[in-house]
């Protein structure tokens, strides 16, 4: 059994999105209010599922704190947190960057969901617990240092990861981002730093549409390290396997981190509304194992999830469930009444076209600089 913590924040399903019919605005005219796509029910149904399973009693409860303003700048620029600030603090909220609504009291929620990330890497790079999930939101891999994008207004996994190489000393960290969008914010951070390598597994141009392709890699002395690897649309639970044994784990295993950092979304699930991919819980438990495994052999089993996406609010508490009972170890007993139907959809299979692009991402992996 492993020591695992779990961060959570009733406040972070306070984060809510206003007058919406998935990801379109209501109006007078032609789109009838109805729920934002970023449901904060999402969070709050995983979070009671490992409180009915009877899990969350067994894990170690980890309090979030609010990320400070030079924690945060470290990322991001002045002007974006000012921004962000001054929309939060006004009574009505408003629009930031790209697709980002920032409502009235956004800020101190999403300064609590960076401080929640910076508490489980620490807690867990100083050897306190195993490993841990974090289940912030707002989310934050999609946050650029100068622009709010995609619901997220601060890059959590970019300031946790530079808090660690800041103010722990730590000497290498990598990010391996299984959101079925790109993990552009992350990449964008991180881009020039050569002891954070980033992989994002997404969904070829989906969002950002103009991003994540497998020829960013890097620049100056980080050259190599960052990889993406774009998957076709449909890809399923074999896909994805293969682009982990083929792409991310010899990516890791070169790079030797000290931690392991896991942007987390649940919506490369078969049934979200957001992607088009095939996963299901039992593919998340094989990912989580195969994570949990080579961290294991590099960096004494360190591994640290941080919440992203995912929008059914039927089927991501039981991907969360899984991940859950492979970190800690503890099975209990709870069954996804999703998996048959989910296993019995065509396509879970590895294409020739999947191979190809694996393949294509694969050819990176030589250039990621390599560590003793
Ligand atoms: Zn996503």
């Amino acid at each position: 059994m492993k020591r695992t913590g779990f961060v959570w924040s009733e406040k972070f399903a306070w984060f809510q999105l206003g007058n919406y019919a998935g990801a379109a605005p209501a109006d007078a005219t032609s789109v009838q209010p109805d729920q934002h796509v970023y449901d904060p029910e999402v969070v709050r149904r995983f979070r009671n599922l490992i409180d009915v399973s009877g899990l969350l009693k067994q894990l170690i409860d980890l309090p979030p704190r609010p990320a400070t303003e030079l924690e945060i700048g470290r990322v991001h620029t002045t002007a974006h947190l000012e921004e962000i600030k001054a929309l939060s603090a006004s009574s009505t909220g408003g629009y930031s960057g790209d697709h980002a609504p920032v409502p009235h009291g956004a800020f101190e929620i999403a300064c609590l969901a960076a401080g929640g990330a910076i508490a489980a890497v620490e807690a867990v790079m100083r050897g306190d617990l195993d490993n841990a999930y974090a289940l912030l939101r707002p989310a934050g891999h999609h946050a650029r240092p100068d622009r709010s994008m995609g619901f997220c207004l601060l890059s959590n996994a970019a300031i946790a990861g530079r808090h660690l190489l800041e103010v722990h000393g730590v000497k290498r960290i990598a990010y391996v981002d299984w959101d079925v969008h790109h993990g552009n914010g992350t990449q964008a951070a991180l881009y020039d730093e050569p002891r954070a390598l980033t992989i994002s597994l997404h969904q070829d141009r989906l969002w950002p549409i103009d991003d994540g392709f497998v020829d960013q890699i890097g620049e100056g002395a980080a050259v190599g390290t960052n990889l993406n690897i774009p998957l076709p649309a449909g890809s399923g639970v074999e896909a994805y396997c293969e682009a982990y044994d083929r792409v991310v784990i010899p990516a890791l295993k070169a790079f030797r981190p000290e931690i392991i950092i896991v942007p987390s979304g649940f919506d490369a699930g078969a049934m979200d509304p957001m992607g088009r991919m095939m996963l299901h819980s039992e593919g998340y438990r094989r990912l989580t194992r195969k994570l949990m495994a080579v961290a294991d052999e590099l960096c004494g089993g360190r591994l640290v999830f941080l919440h992203e996406g995912g929008y059914s609010r039927w089927t991501v508490p039981f991907y969360g469930l899984a991940v859950m009972e492979e970190l800690s170890e503890i099975k209990t007993g709870i069954e996804d009444p999703y998996l048959e139907y989910h296993k019995l959809l065509g396509g879970q299979e590895l294409l020739p076209h999947q191979s190809a692009a694996i393949d294509a991402a694969a050819a990176n992996v030589e250039r990621v600089p390599r560590h003793t």
